[in-house]
């Protein structure tokens, strides 16, 4: 099973990605309050000795939780890593405008951290190798470097996003739907 299950509270709001095999947990202790999306995977248990019916778990891609408490992450803000960060930019170095792979992708402090600069979404893009030597401890005028794309912050929908692994269409679907227009991951 390869599938990961978004979690909502009882209201909607994302809390966490499961594993299919913690949903089905939540499943048989009757935790699941509602649910969205096609069934993608059926689960079989054991006979039930007054009914002589054996149990079945349908499990859906989108699962909200009874009594789950909203979660801190709705107070603050998402945090930062490197994978989100550039999923964030498209793998586009925000200085040659290239696309690269992964191993060639650094987190690059746009006002340096040597200077004040913070270790933001804000102050951090994503920059090639190449593009974060050449900078190095200047600020991208004294480098007479210019940023083809701005920082942002992710909402907290996106950022179920860019922490999904495998996502499937109901869940982007359902997620987009509250991530602004202005996101890159819409493009
Ligand atoms: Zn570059």
């Amino acid at each position: 099973m390869v599938m990961d299950v978004l979690q909502l509270d009882v209201s909607g709001r994302p809390q966490a990605w499961m594993t299919a095999k913690e949903a089905a947990t939540l499943y048989a202790s009757d935790a699941v309050a509602w649910t969205l999306g096609e069934a993608f995977h059926v689960m079989r248990g054991g006979v039930q000795r007054s009914t002589g019916l054996q149990s079945r778990i349908e499990l859906h891609p989108i699962v909200a939780v009874r009594g789950c408490v909203p979660s801190r992450a709705w107070r603050t803000t998402p945090a930062i890593t490197n994978p989100k960060l550039f999923t964030r930019d498209r793998f586009v170095c925000a200085y040659c405008g290239q696309r690269h792979a992964f191993e060639e992708l650094t987190r690059e402090h746009i006002v340096p951290v040597s200077r004040g600069g913070h270790d933001s979404w804000m102050n951090c893009i994503t920059a090639c190798r190449g593009c974060n030597g050449h900078k190095g401890n200047r600020m991208p005028g004294e480098a007479h470097m210019s940023l083809m794309y701005l920082p942002y912050v992710p909402s907290l929908h996106e950022d179920m996003i860019l922490r999904g692994r495998r996502i499937v269409a109901d869940q982007m679907e359902f997620l987009l739907a509250s991530v602004p227009r202005t996101s890159r991951l819409h493009g």
